[in-house]
């Protein structure tokens, strides 16, 4: 059975995971609204992160920055200047490309254009005589650099001083609050501040559905530790990101590590490496794991003014923190964990129907109650109110119990709860585990342990 691109993003529109933004409207060109099932999906995502990188770790913890942040930080980032892609016009057809994306199709991914020049990106496309992908002519303008930060106005006044921008990152709320954080909460380097929220970048070329938007949100992690210790730092967090996907089902096959060549490196980063994923159209950046060094904490302070040092309670050793950052966008974790889900069985009468084997920890709803007929309802209700307590449950009535079986399968339910005669009897209920079929007979209690212990993370 082959995944193809357009069968999950098929899926996830049929059964209400993501849906087109404003499509009554005809639209917004690459924008999504996530259904309740993905909202569930998305926040199961972000609670295991959550759990795994703060709640977990007593050294790290998480604050809420705002999105809208005073100019200076992205002067100090290096945001305002550099935070650019490289834009070619295509004369012919209008359409507008990202060069180093021209570059990399072309070459199957064998050429990233990362940490080229200008006219290395060029003549390259020259030399290989690359078409537009949308007309296939060979007439492009030369390159410009186009910033991708949004722009908006504050206040009354639409002038330069009023310019405001969408932070295109969270990481900088971080370095921002870093002073704040270590003192209130008397923090001792090493220690991390994470935080989870939107981020926005004006893309030129979205697309593949929810693998790049320009509106998104991101999970990241600023790790600040001692000068000498980051190599061990950046080691460890490369292998605990990896390690937290595939706990929570992710395919080994369809994973792997990228580390970025000395070429690709931004000037700041020691050290860069790319979790990969297979997606339907091939590798893909899932989450970058970075080396900042003191790049970061050094602008800000040179910036601002503001001492951004750290002493050492027992050595009294004064120095600017190194950080490791690993950034993961909470939209492409959602489209790897739905495409590796995804599966086709086909029936006796030749039917097609798809089962999502979510990892019970990420699948939307854990169970789902089925009386076998009208007169158990209130029976269900009173099971479904205390289940819903605990975890995401539904009841659904309607249609054969095949049918409200192959429903809960299509959205990945695990387990299956139906009311017969017998309950009646001896309050014993059916349970059907999704992925082998099997049912056994428990009651309500065994029921509720077995599946807060399968939603353990
Ligand atoms: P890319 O090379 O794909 O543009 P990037 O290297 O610029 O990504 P980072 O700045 O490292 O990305 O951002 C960290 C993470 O945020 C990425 O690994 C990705 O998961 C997510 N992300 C970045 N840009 C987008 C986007 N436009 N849409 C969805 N997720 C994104």
């Amino acid at each position: 059975m082959e995944k193809t691109f357009d069968k999950i993003v098929a899926h996830a529109k049929k059964t209400g995971f993501v849906f087109q933004g404003s499509e009554i409207y005809g639209g917004l060109s690459n924008t999504w609204d996530f259904g309740p099932y993905g909202v569930l999906l998305k926040d199961n995502i972000k609670r295991a992160w959550q759990k795994k990188f703060i709640q977990e770790d007593p050294n790290n913890v998480e604050i809420q920055a705002a999105i809208l942040m005073n100019p200076k930080v992205w002067e100090a980032s290096g945001h305002l200047k550099g935070f650019s892609d490289p834009l070619m016009d295509c004369k012919n057809c209008k359409t507008r490309h990202r060069a180093d994306h021209l570059i990399e199709e072309f070459s199957h991914g064998e050429e990233s254009g990362e940490g080229w020049t200008n006219e290395q990106m060029e003549t390259y496309i020259k030399e290989n005589n690359i078409a537009c992908p949308d007309c296939g002519s060979h007439d492009f303008t030369p390159i410009r650099q186009f910033n991708l930060m949004f722009k908006t106005f504050m206040g009354t006044l639409e002038d330069s001083k009023s310019t405001v921008y969408l932070r295109p990152e969270t990481a900088q709320g971080m370095f921002v609050d870093f002073k704040n954080v270590q003192r209130a909460y008397r923090k001792k380097v090493p220690f991390g501040i994470g935080q989870i929220g939107k981020s926005f970048r004006n893309e030129i070329t979205p697309g593949n559905f929810i693998f790049r938007t320009r509106e998104f949100e991101q999970m990241e992690m600023e790790f600040f530790c001692k000068p000498g210790e980051d190599d061990e730092w950046f080691t460890y967090w490369r292998q605990f990101c990896m390690d937290w996907i595939l706990k929570l089902g992710g395919n080994k096959e369809n994973l792997r590590f990228r580390d970025h060549t000395q070429e690709e490196l931004s000037f700041y980063s020691k050290a860069t490496t790319d979790i990969e994923y297979k997606f339907p159209w091939g590798w893909g950046e899932l989450w970058g794991i970075a080396n900042r060094t003191d790049y970061d904490l050094t602008q800000h302070q040179n910036t601002s003014g503001k001492d951004m040092t750290y002493q050492d309670p027992n050595t009294n050793e004064k120095y600017i923190p190194y950080v490791v950052e690993p950034a993961v966008g909470v939209e492409r974790l959602f489209f790897m964990f739905f495409t590796d889900a995804y599966d086709e069985e086909t029936l006796e009468n030749g039917e097609t129907r798809v089962i999502m084997h979510f990892n019970p920890i990420l699948a939307p709803v854990k169970a789902a109650i089925l009386p076998l007929n009208k007169d158990y309802n209130d029976l269900a209700e009173e099971i479904r109110k205390d289940f819903s307590q605990y975890f995401e449950t539904v009841k659904d009535l309607s249609g054969s119990i095949g049918k409200r079986y192959r429903r809960q399968d299509e959205v990945g339910t695990p387990f299956c709860i139906t009311i017969d005669e017998q309950s009646i009897i001896d309050q014993t209920y059916t349970i059907r585990d999704r992925d082998t079929m099997q049912q056994e007979r428990l009651t309500l209690e065994e029921i509720k342990k077995k599946i807060i212990e399968a939603i353990k993370f």
